[in-house]
């Protein structure tokens, strides 16, 4: 159903919408987050956003350890109770080549729902609530380039003009008013 499906690369304009809410839990479902998955792992990340293979829904995929058993499907993801601040390092499988150091909360609450529609509640510190932040943004358009500081941004200008140029000659059309990092 989704055999099709790829990750696509800034600056594709579908990395910038709002996505909208999961509304149904069918098959369809089940069968995008499993491509979601082959995909994150062809490209060994930790995460996938639902944007950034062109669908426009509230959805992640994850796996922290990249172990077998280890993948985890948030549907309608909302974050809360942020506390603490900590700076790592980032990247991201739709702007490859570029790192950045980011700051993001330490310490998160999710609430969201399964594949079967179910809600569920989780606190984690570290990596985990990185990798939920980093996917949460991509849902409201937000990417890694909003979010480094002056010098990732400069040190990233090469790779991303890099970038734009294969979108374009791909058959890329960026709207009029792109948001340049
Ligand atoms: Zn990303």
């Amino acid at each position: 159903m989704f055999e099709d499906l790829k990750i696509i690369y800034w600056p594709d304009p579908r990395l910038r919408r709002l996505s909208e809410p999961v509304t149904v839990f069918d098959e369809r479902l089940a069968a995008l987050v499993a491509r979601m998955l082959e995909l994150m792992r062809q490209d060994r990340g930790v995460g996938l956003a639902a944007p950034q293979v062109g669908e426009n829904l509230r959805l992640f995929v994850m796996n922290p350890t990249g172990e077998e058993g280890q993948d985890r499907v948030y549907v309608n993801p909302h974050l809360s109770d942020l506390e603490g601040e900590e700076e790592n390092e980032e990247g991201c499988l739709s702007l490859p080549g570029i790192n950045a150091t980011i700051w993001r909360a330490k310490s998160v609450r999710m609430r969201a729902r399964d594949l079967q529609g179910n809600e569920f509640e989780e606190v984690q510190t570290g990596f985990i609530p990185r990798v939920w932040q980093h996917e949460t943004d991509h849902l409201n358009g937000t990417l890694i380039t909003d979010r480094m500081g002056p010098v990732a941004r400069l040190a990233s200008r090469k790779i991303l003009k890099e970038l734009e140029e294969k979108f374009l000659s791909g058959g890329g059309v960026l709207p009029r008013k792109v948001k340049r990092a």
